[in-house]
C-alpha cells in the first residue's frame, strides 16, 4: 500500500496488500491470519479422513470411529430419511413435565439428553483445591449472543436479532407435529422466558472475571435459593448422594431463581426448552434442517452460506474425537525438531519474565518471590499430548443409528463421565486444546500453557523465518499467555493453580493503576463497526503488552536481530478480514480486542517502536511518553 505509512498504521502497512486480495469464503465470517491456518489444517485433515475412509486403513480405532462418524454425517440421503423424528422423540420427555415436581424428576434425563434447563449442574475443578472436584451450578444461556443485548442501550440490536431468530424458529417449528397455533405460542413463550433469563444471567464481561464464579455454598443454602425445585433430590439422582458444597457461579441469577422458574412459568420454560433445544438439534438432522436451523447463527455472523456437508462432517467428527485427531495431526505434520526449538523459546521467555519481575515496580518483595515460584512451576504443553484421555475408549456408537441418535449417545457418555469425576482427583495432564487447533491458552487452575501443533506454523513460527520474526509472532503469543498468570485473575491463583491471594493490597493498588491506564488507552476507540469497551478487553490488552515487553527484552539481548522484522511480523499474525456483522458481534462477546488494535496498540508503548521507524509526534501511532504503559 503506497499511501499508508508504517508510522501511522503498522497493521495496514504490513497487511494492506494481503487484505485487498483476501476473499472471505461464503461459509466463514473471516479470512486471513488464524483463519487461514485453520483452513489449511481443515483441508489437510479432510483429505486424510477421505483417504482413510477410502482405504479402510486406520491408524487406530479412534480414528476409525471418527471416520465412521464422518461418513455418517455426510450421508445426506440417510439424514433426509431420518428427518426430524429423532429430535422430536428426544424432546418428548418435556411432555412428561406437568408440575415443577415432574421437572425435578426428569432433570437428570434432561441433562443427559442435552435438553436446555434453567440451570446446569456440572463437575469442575475446585478452584481453591485444584487436585479435587466440586459440583457447580450455572444459569441458562440466552438466545441472544450475550445477555448484554438485554441492556436498554442495546434495544435496537436486540429487536433486530430476535426478529431474525423468531423467523428461523417459526420455519423450523413448521416441521414439528404441533398445530400452527401451538407453533406460534411456543416461539412467543420461548422469547418471553428468554427475556426473564436475560435480565439476570451474567454477561461475557462478567464471566471474564472468572474468579468471581467461585462461590462455594452449603447445599442447604443452595436448596433454599432453588426453592421451586427439589435440589437435593436432583443431586441424589445425578451423584447418588447429596454433596455438602455447591459452587454457585451466578449469585444474582440464583438469588432470583424462584422468580425465574416456578409453577406459573412452567409452560414458558417448557416451550423455551423445546424451541431452543430443537433449533440447536437441527445441526444433526437433515441437510434441509441444518440449513434452516443454522440461519440464525449465520445471520448474526454475516455468513452467507452454510458449510458444505463434507466440511460439516469433518468438523463434527474431529470435534468429537479431538484428542486422537490432534495427536494424528501433530505426529504427522509437526516435527520433533520444531518442538525442541519452540520449547527453548518458551523457557527463554519464562526466564526473561523472571528477571523482569525482579526489577519490576508492581510487586513487593514477598510477592516477587512467589511470582518466580509460579513461573518455575509453570507447565509447558507444546504440540500434542502423548495419548488421548481415557474417555475416548468409551466413545463408541452403533453405526446403524441416525446421526442425531449417535450424537445423543456420545453426549450422554461424556456427560456421565463428567458427573462421575466428582470424587476422583483432577487430571492436570489433560490438554486444554487438541493438536489440530489454531489457538493457545494459559490455564490458571493448572498453571500451564498449551500451544497446539497447529498454531506452531508461519507466520507465527517457522524454521524458515528469522529469530526476530518468530519472536514477533509466536514469541509475542507465548509472552501473552504467560502474562495471564499475572493479570487480575492470575493474581488470585497460586503456583498450583489454587485460588490463594498471593498479592498484597499494595501490589493490587499498583497493578490496578496500570489496569486503569490500559482501559483508558482503549476505551471508546471508534471503529467503523462500533466502539471499543476498554474494561471488557483489558486483561487481553494487558497480556499483549506483556507479550511485547518480554520479547523486546529478548530482542535486546540477541545478536543480529531486526526490529523491523519483529514489528512487521507482530502485525502480520493479526491480519484479518471479517464481515461487519461478525466484528460487531465480537465487540460484545470476545474478551480480545479487534485484530487491528492488537497489532497497532501495543507497539506505541515501547521506545523500540519509535526508534526503529522514527515515529514522531505528528504520526498517528505516536502517543505521549506519559501515556505509555509497560506492565511487566
Ligand atoms: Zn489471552
Amino acid at each position: 500500500m503506497e499511501n499508508i505509512r508504517i508510522q501511522d498504521d503498522l497493521y495496514n502497512f504490513v497487511n494492506g496488500e494481503t487484505l485487498e486480495k483476501l476473499v472471505i469464503p461464503d461459509d466463514k465470517p473471516t479470512a486471513g491470519g488464524f483463519q487461514e491456518l485453520a483452513n489449511g489444517v481443515e483441508k489437510i485433515m479432510m483429505d486424510e479422513f477421505e483417504a482413510m475412509t477410502e482405504s479402510k486403513a486406520y491408524p487406530n480405532e479412534y480414528l476409525q470411529r471418527a471416520c465412521e462418524l464422518y461418513a455418517i454425517a455426510k450421508d445426506a440421503d440417510k439424514k433426509a430419511k431420518d428427518g426430524i423424528a429423532p429430535a422430536l422423540k428426544n424432546l418428548a420427555v418435556l411432555k412428561e413435565i406437568k408440575t415443577v415436581e415432574d421437572f425435578t424428576r426428569v432433570y437428570k434425563a434432561l441433562t443427559l439428553k442435552g435438553i436446555p434447563t434453567p440451570f446446569k449442574t456440572f463437575v469442575e475443578t475446585d478452584m481453591k483445591n485444584t487436585k479435587r472436584h466440586l459440583v457447580y451450578i450455572q444459569g441458562a444461556g440466552v438466545i441472544l449472543p450475550d445477555a448484554s443485548y438485554y441492556k436498554p442501550e442495546m434495544a435496537a440490536q436486540k429487536e433486530q436479532i430476535l426478529g431474525i431468530w423468531a423467523n428461523v424458529a417459526a420455519a423450523v417449528m413448521a416441521y414439528t407435529d404441533l398445530s400452527a397455533e401451538d407453533q406460534q405460542k411456543y416461539v412467543a413463550d420461548a422469547l418471553a422466558f428468554d427475556a426473564i433469563l436475560g435480565g439476570l444471567v451474567k454477561t461475557q464481561e462478567e464471566w471474564s472475571k472468572y474468579i468471581e464464579m467461585y462461590n462455594p455454598t452449603d447445599t442447604d443454602k443452595v436448596a433454599n435459593m432453588l426453592s421451586t425445585v427439589d435440589f437435593p433430590a436432583i443431586l441424589q439422582d445425578l451423584f447418588g448422594k447429596v454433596p455438602e458444597t455447591i459452587v454457585v457461579t451466578e449469585p444474582r441469577y440464583f438469588g432470583e431463581f424462584a422468580k425465574v422458574f416456578n409453577a406459573e412459568n412452567l409452560e414458558l420454560y417448557k416451550h423455551w426448552a423445546y424451541v431452543t433445544g430443537l433449533l440447536g438439534d437441527c445441526t444433526y438432522l437433515s441437510e434441509e434442517l441444518r440449513e434452516l436451523g443454522g440461519a440464525y447463527g449465520r445471520a448474526i455472523m454475516g455468513v452467507a452460506k452454510m458449510q458444505s456437508i463434507e466440511k460439516f462432517a469433518y468438523n463434527l467428527a474431529s470435534g468429537k474425537y479431538s484428542d486422537p485427531v490432534g495427536i494424528y495431526y501433530g505426529e504427522k505434520y509437526f516435527g520433533e525438531e520444531a518442538k525442541k526449538d519452540i520449547t527453548e523459546i518458551v523457557y527463554q521467555i519464562i526466564d526473561t519474565y523472571k528477571t523482569r519481575i525482579m526489577t519490576n515496580d508492581i510487586l513487593g518483595e514477598s510477592s516477587k518471590e512467589k511470582a518466580i515460584l509460579k513461573l518455575s512451576k509453570m507447565g509447558v504443553k507444546m504440540g500434542y499430548p502423548d495419548k488421548p484421555r481415557a474417555i475416548y475408549d468409551q466413545l463408541v456408537f452403533n453405526p446403524e443409528d441416525s446421526l442425531y441418535d449417535i450424537m445423543g449417545t456420545l453426549y450422554e457418555i461424556k456427560t456421565l463421565d463428567m458427573l462421575s469425576k466428582l470424587d476422583k482427583p483432577t487430571e492436570p495432564e489433560n490438554w486444554a486444546m487438541p493438536g489440530h487447533m489454531v489457538n493457545a491458552c494459559y490455564d490458571p487452575f493448572v498453571n500451564d500453557i498449551t500451544f497446539p501443533a497447529a498454531i506452531l506454523q508461519a507466520p507465527f513460527y517457522s524454521f524458515k523465518q528469522t529469530r526476530s520474526e518468530n519472536l514477533g509472532g509466536i514469541g509475542g503469543v507465548i509472552g501473552h499467555e504467560i502474562s495471564h498468570a499475572f493479570d487480575s485473575n492470575g493474581a488470585k491463583c497460586d503456583e498450583n493453580g489454587n485460588i490463594n491471594d498471593w498479592w498484597t493490597e499494595d501490589d493490587f493498588k499498583r497493578f490496578d493503576a496500570k489496569v486503569q491506564k490500559m482501559i483508558e488507552q482503549f476505551d471508546g476507540i471508534e471503529l467503523p463497526w462500533g466502539k471499543v469497551n476498554g474494561a471488557f478487553i483489558v486483561s487481553e490488552n494487558m497480556a499483549d503488552n506483556g507479550g511485547m515487553s518480554v520479547t523486546l527484552d529478548i530482542m535486546s539481548k540477541t545478536e543480529g536481530v531486526s526490529y523491523e522484522e519483529y514489528f512487521k511480523n507482530w502485525a502480520r499474525v493479526w491480519c484479518q478480514k471479517a464481515k461487519p456483522e461478525f466484528l460487531q458481534l465480537l465487540l460484545s462477546v470476545d474478551v480480545h480486542g479487534p485484530c487491528v488494535l492488537r497489532a497497532n496498540m501495543p507497539p506505541r508503548n515501547f521506545p523500540e517502536w519509535y526508534e526503529t521507524f522514527g515515529v514522531k509526534e505528528t504520526d498517528k501511532m505516536y502517543i505521549a511518553p506519559e501515556k505509555r504503559i509497560v506492565i511487566w
